[in-house]
């Protein structure tokens, strides 16, 4: 398929908690400012220091959510870490008539819904180089407490499972910031890549 035929189809990134997803979107985004729409998805979880309302998420109530669903709202939606997380019909609606190349940042039980519809995304996973690198990231960001933390990284070995699956597209291991962002830009930009191998991360 040509890289202008990738361009227009959907980019779903998934990958662990804390392996960097955000800071490369940030990065494209930055870089970018016109070519992409960003699917902003409506989350149970209380916004953390700097994210913007309306921006980074739809930030609503556990009973606004549950009226969301009931009403169809969602393309798919998933409880994560105690919390709902879920893509509006809207949200990539908007995106797809603004003529921008539509990005999701979701999870597995999203990954599997969409895998189900006729969205037809490029399914990208962003691994760690390793368990430890994830755990300290996660960490080191400093916006998850103890209790989450554990969580996420539980969490985390069944988004590694589903890869190992092998149901993604493709694999960028975010181990260097600079060569991950330079592969991941390709991948946006619906340029080819050569996918990178899974790591072990089993430490
Ligand atoms: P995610 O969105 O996947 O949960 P973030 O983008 O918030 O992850 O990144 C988690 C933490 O790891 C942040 O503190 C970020 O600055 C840091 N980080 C991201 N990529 C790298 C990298 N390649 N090397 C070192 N630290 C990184
Ligand atoms: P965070 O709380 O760190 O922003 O996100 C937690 C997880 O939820 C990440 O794995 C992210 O990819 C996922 N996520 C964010 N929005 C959605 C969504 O709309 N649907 C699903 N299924 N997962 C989402």
């Amino acid at each position: 398929m040509s890289p202008a035929a990738d361009f227009l189809r959907p980019l779903v990134i998934s990958g662990p908690s804390g392996v960097g997803k955000s800071t490369l979107l940030k990065r494209l985004f930055a870089e970018y400012p016109d070519k992409f729409g960003f699917s902003v998805s409506h989350t149970t979880r209380a916004p953390r220091a700097g994210e913007v309302d309306g921006k980074d998420y739809h930030f609503v109530s556990q009973d606004n959510f549950k009226h969301l669903i009931a009403e169809g709202a969602f393309i798919e939606y998933a409880q994560f870490s105690g919390n709902f997380y879920g893509t509006s019909f809207m949200a990539v609606r908007e995106i797809e008539k603004s003529g921008r190349r539509c990005i999701l940042d979701i999870e597995a039980q999203g990954v599997r819904q969409i895998k189900a519809t006729n969205l037809n995304p490029v399914y990208l996973f962003i691994s760690p180089p390793s368990l430890t690198v994830l755990r300290e990231r996660l960490k080191g960001r400093g916006t998850e407490s103890e209790a989450s933390v554990a969580k996420r990284l539980a969490t985390a070995l069944k988004e590694i499972e589903y890869a190992k699956e092998g149901a993604h597209d493709l694999v960028i291991v975010n181990d260097d910031l600079d060569r991950a962002y330079e592969k991941f830009k390709r991948v946006a930009l619906g340029e080819p890549i050569e996918s990178d191998p899974l790591p072990p991360l089993d430490d």
